[in-house]
């Protein structure tokens, strides 16, 4: 390698260099690569420009004059789309890669290259105050929708960044906090998503988390960042760091973190070199993360002319990728399009909805008038412009409008929940608009209660008691109890936070221009003290204990029986659906399902067919079921579909904490078609072929030698001629099947009998014996 350039200082002369572009950096350039200049960019050196990054994720936080991570300072106005966790619940794989390509479009507009999404922690509780960003308790679903969205932003030559890297699923403490998570639980529950989406999108790049992972802070987990990110899936992007997550520079950089935000940091840029210069740091490390961020730049770069010559970069590459839509001929119809299809109704009593416009209607609810949007933090949008529900409403049918509360809690409700009843009773229906203020809950602290404001719940009592035909719409990032008044009213409309065009699509569904057709991707407990994380969030002095291991959401609620008050993959629509016909095939490596879905009712309307697996019998706890596949299918009244899934062996496997490795155990598995987690309509038993035994020795339990195709039979044989009391002979086995065969050897007594046992467990070590055992056993 040739020397590096002539920096400053002689002394800092390295002979390793690092050449980006043909130019060959100073230590001191590299370093300060690596670290990002002011709170949006990093750093350019001689051939390597600088890269934009901008938040994220429902639609661009751009400060072109400094900046807070924090959404406290202005940014440029850009279309607010849905938060994730109205995203969510469209299950809608294309229409959110249509979101997150609209928001591409915007970056380019805005000159960002990377934007800082998608949020792809798992819900874990309720009370995570950024439940409204991240996607659902489910792995699966987070991973799918997820990787929708970098789909869509990467289509256009703009990076994604997957965060938050990894188990951050609190704010309490949040840049101290250590997860202490089995590996078990993270490799089924917290991992998933993240290694779904960068094995199959490849994003540019992925955002480390600020919180400790059993005691290594992620920023410093070598373990995450490069065993498992890099060495096992295969990411070629750039770890950035979140802002303000690295404590120390150059551990974290040995970890796998590329890139420190925001910058300048001068020590850790001088940590950095005195690092290499005393050889605690391997030069190579730093030029591997130069080498990764120069390449995120000349990707940049490349997308920047792609966007300057109005081609998307691949139609620059020769594909046949559509030319770049305008701003704003897209995104606003899209971010309506995807308000409409966030929203969850989960009660309709009577048909109530949709409304016809011939009625005197009121409004109620400040909310209908001055709507929440949106989260607050660092995702928060300036809009470009908001839909109120009010107007949209007032545009369809005559209505009176009453506050009900106001958003300022200091005032007295009394008043306006007395103009409220009024209003109401004189009504033919009442849309009361309630949910949880923007003060309740926020990126930076998590909620201690799941309830709604006492001055909305009492709006609801009473205005159901003189109005039998009220209608609930609630705004709220997170869960909220919709106990007690949950049976005073007709009709619940989940609507979560919708983005700026949500008054618009909340009309459109209202009154049926659009069918609502969202499905939970939450369960809604009946009490926060029934979620498994309950008595385990967020923990204390700096530690929280994933006590409830792999058994989140309804995982936990389906295995251990304990009623909710709507299950994960609910939802009505304003049609029925039926599904029949349920086909499933198993070949060696796959299993392959076709099942029929028919629309029954008189309504157009979408459905969300979801796919469990139900696990064999087995000794380690598994949940009852967990969603292995969805597809959401649009049909006409009386129209018929098939859907089809393919499974491959990780649908049916649990992580093995013997082998550290995935496992699939042999036995009799379920395929599981429904409307939730706890509406299973269809069920299809499948066999799956475990792994072939492994050796056995005299460490080996006597379980396990039961199980054996070899000795299982002998034993079996064996002791039903010693023992005639044959109807002990299954609890004898149950007493002893973990012993270890060594141990019960040494009862008095047995070692006799079982001396010719190392002579039969060779023989059933035997790869021949074993395979014609197997085949004989499988007959
Ligand atoms: C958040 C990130 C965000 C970053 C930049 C942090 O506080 O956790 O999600 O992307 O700020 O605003």
């Amino acid at each position: 390698m040739s020397p590096s350039r002539a920096s400053g200082n002689d002394s800092h002369a390295s002979g390793n260099d690092s050449h980006a572009s043909g130019n060959v950096l100073t230590l001191e350039e590299k370093a300060a690569l690596v670290v990002g200049s002011g709170y949006w960019a990093t750093v350019a050196v001689p051939g390597i420009p600088s890269v934009s990054m901008n938040d994220g994720p429902h639609g661009l936080r751009t400060q072109p004059n400094g900046g807070d991570n924090l959404g406290l300072g202005a940014s440029l106005p850009a279309t607010c789309f849905p938060p994730a966790t109205g995203l969510a619940s469209s299950w809608n794989r294309e229409l959110i890669e249509r979101v997150a390509r609209a928001i591409g479009v915007e970056a380019i507009e805005q000159g960002v290259d990377v934007v800082l999404g998608p949020g792809v922690n798992i819900k874990r509780s309720p009370l995570c105050g950024r439940t409204f960003e991240y996607f659902s308790e489910d792995p699966f679903v987070s991973g799918e929708l997820g990787a929708a969205w970098v789909r869509g932003v990467q289509s256009v030559g703009v990076g994604a960044s997957l965060k938050h890297f990894a188990a951050n699923n609190q704010e309490t403490a949040r840049m101290t906090v250590s997860a202490e998570v089995d590996e078990r639980t993270l490799r089924e529950i917290y991992l998933p998503a993240f290694e779904s989406i960068v094995t199959r999108e490849r994003p540019w790049t992925v955002m480390c988390a600020y919180n400790r992972v059993n005691g290594v802070p992620a920023a410093e987990n070598r373990w995450l960042l490069t065993e498992v990110l890099r060495d096992e899936w295969g990411f070629d992007g750039i770890v950035v760091s979140d802002w303000g997550a690295v404590d120390q520079r150059v551990p974290a950089l040995a970890a796998g973190l590329d890139l420190e935000m925001p910058g300048p940091q001068r020590d850790s840029t001088e940590a950095v070199i005195a690092a290499v210069l005393s050889g605690e740091l391997d030069e190579a490390v730093l030029d591997a993360a130069v080498e990764r961020i120069a390449r995120l730049a000349s990707r940049a770069s490349a997308s920047g002319v792609a966007a300057a010559s109005g081609s998307s970069p691949e139609a620059l590459e020769g594909s046949d990728h559509a030319m770049l839509p305008s701003r704003t001929s897209g995104s606003e119809a899209v971010a309506r399009e995807a308000a409409a299809e966030s929203m969850v109704l989960l009660r309709n009593e009577g048909g109530l909805l949709p409304l016809d416009t011939n009625q005197s209607i009121a409004v109620i609810g400040e909310f209908a008038r001055t709507p929440r949007f949106q989260g607050s933090g660092s995702s928060q949008v300036n809009p470009t412009r908001v839909d109120a529900a009010l107007p949209s409403i007032e545009a369809l049918a005559p209505v009176e409008f009453a506050a009900g509360y106001t958003l300022n809690r200091r005032a007295d409700p009394e008043p306006l929940i007395r103009e409220a009843v009024r209003v109401a009773s004189r009504s033919s229906v009442a849309l009361l608009f309630v949910g949880l203020p923007p003060d309740e809950e926020s990126e930076g602290f998590d909620r201690d209660h799941i309830e709604l404001p006492a001055a909305h719940i009492r709006l609801i009592r009473e205005v159901a008691a003189v109005n039998p035909r009220t209608v609930v719409i609630l705004s709220n990032g997170g869960v909220v109890s919709l106990e007690p008044w949950h049976d005073d009213v007709p009709v619940i409309l989940e609507s979560w936070l919708l983005g700026q065009a949500g008054g618009a699509a909340v009309a459109d569904v209202l009154f049926g221009r659009v069918a609502p057709s969202g499905r939970l991707a939450e369960s809604i407990p009946l009490r926060l003290q029934d979620t498994p994380s309950y008595l385990n969030f967020p923990g204390e002095n700096d530690v929280v204990r994933y006590g409830e291991g792999v058994f989140v959401g309804y995982r936990y609620f389906e295995s251990a029986d304990v009623p909710v008050r709507y299950p994960f993959g609910f939802g009505l629509g304003y049609t029925t659906f039926e599904l029949s016909d349920l086909r499933v095939a198993a070949g060696r490596d796959t299993v392959r399902a076709r099942v029929t879905v028919t629309n029954t009712g008189d309504r157009a309307g979408k459905h969300v067919v979801q796919l469990y697996v139900a696990p064999a019998p087995s000794a380690v706890a598994r949940p009852r079921r967990e969603l292995r596949g969805f597809e959401k299918v649009a049909l006409e009244p009386g129209e018929s579909t098939e859907v089809a899934f393919e499974l491959d062996a990780r649908a049916f496997a649990h992580w093995d904490t013997r082998t550290r490795d995935w496992l699939v155990p042999g036995g009799d598995y379920v395929i599981e078609v429904g409307d939730s987690a706890h509406d299973i309509v269809l069920s299809a038993p499948v066999h799956r072929r475990g792994p072939a035994p492994g050796r056995l020795t005299l460490e080996s339990s006597v379980g396990e030698l039961l199980e054996h195709p070899v000795t299982g039979p002998i034993l079996h044989r064996a002791v039903r001629g010693a023992n005639d009391q044959s109807d002990m002979h299954g609890s004898l086995f149950d007493m002893v099947a973990t012993v270890p065969i060594r141990r019960l050897m040494r009862f008095p007594g047995v070692g006799d009998s079982m001396r010719h046992l190392p002579l039969l467990l060779r023989l059933a070590n035997n790869p021949v014996v074993r395979t014609v055992a197997g085949w004989f056993q499988r007959r």
